[in-house]
């Protein structure tokens, strides 16, 4: 005689929603913006389909879309018209991002303003980082670092996400912060950031490729999973509040260890070449996208995540509300 029929927790919608253990919602999501300089740009992103390029002048349409969405946050990306060996324009205080910043919160005080911290789209070499004998050095970077985040915290930003993968800059970010009394804004740090193929997008987009070598001396190797629990670790020890996993897709073990081991929030990027296959595909009629959008980014939170970035963020916003 057949006993266990967990089938009958499936037989219609109703029973299934009652007993769904993971459930998408528009508070978990945070949205990707590319400013660029000039006026009046609206431009598509090529690699990117529905993402725009937008000069600050043109973000109160795009801000003002999201909260009526019913999406919070959003992490702003910065391509700089101008570029040098020091990445000067990252704490220009009137760089992009800056400008960026302030226009957003003179559109809506309601969206939480995260900002990218790294120097490879404003590097002229596109390493996250200062040069010293060809390769990307670690302490010198850091000061570079420390003042990026403290000209966007001087201009309104509410959270402070590094990217770079240097070693100590949670510390170095947190030191400079706490000095100029900005004690009260969060670092939410790239902790675990591999080596990946599934960046290509992103960085046609944000013009960010290196003009030599790889980014393999500072992002971690994919091969590796123990390690992504020591920069975790490393980073929460420095003083960062959230920690982010990137990519998500193929890291999925990595975020479901780290949630296992550690009590912070945990943000998963899903990144731009997880985005663009997905459009390619749908374009190609071989998935449906809603479904297989939902599908992912369900099993990104299930995984352990509890914040997304995702390119996806107003399509889901916009299905969760036609539900
Ligand atoms: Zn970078």
């Amino acid at each position: 005689m057949l006993v266990n029929r967990p089938r009958r927790l499936r037989a219609n919608e109703q029973i299934r929603s009652l007993v769904r253990e993971t459930q998408l919602s528009v508070n978990d999501l945070i949205y990707p913006i590319f400013l660029v300089e000039g006026t009046n740009i609206k431009e598509e992103i090529p690699t990117l389909p529905n993402n725009y390029h937008f000069s600050v002048d043109m973000l109160r349409e795009e801000i003002e879309e999201l909260i009526e969405l019913g999406i919070k946050s959003v992490i702003l990306f910065g391509v700089p018209n101008k570029k040098d060996e020091f990445g000067s324009e990252a704490y220009n205080e009137n760089g992009i991002v800056q400008r960026g910043i302030k226009e957003i919160k003179k559109i809506s005080k309601e969206i939480l303003v995260v900002t990218d911290v790294c120097m490879c789209q404003y590097t002229d070499h596109g390493h996250c980082g200062i040069i010293e004998e060809g390769m990307v050095d670690n302490d010198s970077t850091l000061e570079y670092l420390a003042k990026i985040a403290l000209s966007h915290a001087k201009v309104g930003a509410d959270v402070i996400a590094p990217s770079d993968m240097m070693d100590g800059r949670v510390a170095a970010i947190r030191n400079i912060l706490d000095k100029n009394r900005y004690h009260n804004i969060p670092i939410m740090s790239y902790s675990a950031k591999y080596a990946s193929a599934f960046y290509g997008p992103f960085r046609a987009a944000a013009h960010s490729a290196p003009q030599f070598g790889d980014r393999k001396t500072y992002q971690m190797d994919p091969c590796n999973s123990d390690e992504a629990i020591r920069e975790v670790e490393l980073d929460i020890m420095e003083g960062a509040d959230i920690v982010i996993i990137k990519p998500a897709l193929s890291y999925m073990d990595i975020i479901r260890r780290i949630k296992d081991n550690f009590n912070v929030p945990i943000a998963a990027y899903n990144v731009s070449g997880e985005y663009a296959m997905i459009k390619a595909a749908a374009k190609a009629g071989l998935v449906d996208e809603k479904i297989i959008v939902k599908e992912m980014l369900t099993s990104i939170k299930r995984a352990g995540a509890d914040i997304i970035i995702t390119y996806f963020a107003k399509d889901l916003a916009r299905w969760i509300l036609e539900e």
